[in-house]
């Protein structure tokens, strides 16, 4: 059977995991959260205080690292992380930690795995350009800062957590920064992307934009 691959890319708290969600749901597609992949691992490093590990010890450490996805919970070896991973500590150093090659390296192989069996939406920064270059169907999903972090207070609100949103605002302008211009594989919008921007849409809205695509992805 013919596989489809849906890339979706953009800033942090641009709504991707939720549409890609839906989508791959709607399609009865397998969805992978990359990013979550990027939080598991600083999560193991902040866990083990590996974040200053220089590069050789770190990649024995990285082949090790198990990750693992069931329905919607993020597994790190055998634990449930699928709240911590979404913690403000988290939060703050996820963009250094997959900044660095040693560990993009190893997650970009376990990526395009999950792409070799079955068709799949993946989400993430550099899905469409270096994951999946040659996705049938590429996404970026953008919104202003402003509602990015009113929707990132209310997903740590749920965790708990209560950041003033000049805060998250802060620091979704830094991580965006960070993230778009990093050396290797930076947050970009692949030439043949759609661009969606979701600051005034509903996730209905969203889902009826991408929908009128999914008919003429690349086949
Ligand atoms: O998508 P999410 O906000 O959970 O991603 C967390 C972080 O993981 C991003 O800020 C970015 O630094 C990193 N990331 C990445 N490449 C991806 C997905 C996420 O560098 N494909």
């Amino acid at each position: 059977m013919k596989k489809y691959i849906i890339a979706i890319d953009g800033p942090a708290g641009s709504g991707k995991s939720t549409i890609a969600k839906f989508l791959a749901n709607e399609l009865g597609f397998l969805y992978i959260d990359s990013g979550a992949m990027y939080r598991a691992v600083t999560l193991y490093m902040l866990e083990r205080r590996l974040l200053k590990l220089v590069d050789k010890k770190l990649k024995k450490h990285l082949q090790k690292i198990k990750i693992g996805f069931d329905n919607k919970l993020v597994y790190l070896g055998n634990e449930d992380v699928t709240d911590k991973i979404r913690s403000s500590q988290v939060n703050k150093y996820v963009s250094e930690v997959s900044a660095r090659k040693v560990v993009r390296k190893e997650m970009v192989k376990r990526q395009k795995e999950f792409g070799k069996h079955e068709s799949i939406v993946m989400d993430g920064r550099d899905i469409g350009t270096q994951v999946f270059p040659h996705a049938n169907l590429k996404i970026y999903l953008t919104a202003s800062v402003e509602e990015r972090a009113r929707r990132r207070k209310k997903d740590m609100k749920k965790l708990g957590e209560d950041d003033s949103l000049s805060e998250l605002i802060r620091q979704i302008y830094a991580r965006d920064a960070y993230d778009s211009t990093r050396k290797i594989s930076p947050l970009a919008k692949a030439q043949d992307a759609i661009v969606l921007d979701s600051t005034e849409l509903s996730i209905r809205d969203v889902l009826k934009k991408i929908g009128l695509f999914v008919p003429y992805i690349k086949r």
